[in-house]
């Protein structure tokens, strides 16, 4: 039976290293805070909002809260992140996106200052993961998948990687991620040929491929790790991820479980980002 890989401990732990750590930063006179900026009502982002706005303040982060109605400009946005950047008490801003069509999110994007790019949006964050520097935070999924394994004292070192998916959210920054520690990393899409073929091939399995239960038994061999970063529901509302996971199960080794897996830790690098943004000031 497989190791289930769940992503609660993994989260406990980390809020408890960053209760730690934002006590260090009060004692020094700096209060973590983030600035969240939300355009509309999408249920996606109420949803993303409360969950952060709740972990937030367990952990005593304190949120600042801007919402845009659906038909703002280009200018109310830009600025409010400009005010954002320089404003000394703010550590983090992060920006619900899609934005409404009428917007031009790149350029939006752009005016977010990198050293305060706690989601990794920018071009200077990616930039910054593909050259290895150490000061910008990758995006918080990648991340979360690095803390699942090493909370599971599964070292990527020496190992085949096999990532499906090869988004700039999450695909190609894993790969950079697991290459930085010394994986041997394969990159796939959806112009692979035979994929279940490659994907027997590896050691660890990171499935970001957007597609339901795609990765069924025909893509898994023996005794390899699964990460499953999908997040998709049933039309009976229930969860799933882009493994079968009853099927990928009685062959892994060890597999996160969806929900309750990848999902669950990510928000929690999104805080220890906001931590981290606050204590390059205190340094
Ligand atoms: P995405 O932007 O849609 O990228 C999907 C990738 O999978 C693309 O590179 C695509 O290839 C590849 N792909 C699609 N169909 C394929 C196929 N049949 N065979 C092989 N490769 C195929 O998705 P994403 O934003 O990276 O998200 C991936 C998953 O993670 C989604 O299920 C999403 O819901 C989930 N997610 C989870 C979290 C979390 O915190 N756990 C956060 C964000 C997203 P091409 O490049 O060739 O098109």
């Amino acid at each position: 039976m497989a190791i289930r890989l769940a992503g609660k401990p993994v989260s406990d732990a980390l809020q408890e290293e960053l209760t730690e750590r934002i006590g260090a930063c009060r004692d020094r006179g700096v209060e973590p805070a983030m600035l969240l900026i939300r355009v509309g009502e999408r249920d996606d982002d109420l949803s993303y909002e409360r969950t952060i706005l709740k972990r937030c303040e367990k952990l005593g982060i304190s949120v600042r809260q801007k919402v845009f109605p659906e038909a703002c400009t280009q200018e109310e946005l830009t600025s409010c992140i400009r005010e954002g950047n320089a404003d000394e008490t703010i550590h983090g801003i992060m920006l619900f996106r899609p934005l409404p069509k009428h917007l031009d999110e790149q350029k939006i994007i752009r005016a977010i200052d990198y050293r305060k790019d706690i989601d990794s949006v920018t071009r200077l964050s990616m930039a910054g993961i593909y050259a290895d520097d150490p000061k910008v935070f990758p995006p918080c999924t990648a991340e979360a998948v690095m803390r699942i394994l090493d909370y599971y004292g599964i070292s990527p070192e020496g190992k085949r990687a096999v990532i499906v998916g090869r988004s700039q959210v999450i695909g190609k920054p894993a790969a950079m991620l697991l290459m930085k520690r010394n994986a041997t990393v394969t990159v796939c899409h959806s112009r692979t040929r035979d994929l279940p073929q490659v994907t027997k091939e590896g050691e660890i399995i990171i499935a970001a491929v957007g597609r339901p239960e795609m990765l069924d038994a025909s893509y898994f061999s023996r005794g390899q790790t699964v990460i499953d970063v999908g997040i998709h529901f049933r039309p009976d509302g229930t969860m799933c991820g882009d493994v079968k996971y009853d099927e990928a199960e009685p062959l892994s080794a060890a597999i996160t479980p969806v929900p309750g897996g990848v999902g669950s830790v990510t928000t929690s690098v999104l805080l220890e980002h906001i931590v981290r943004a606050a204590e390059n000031v205190v340094k």
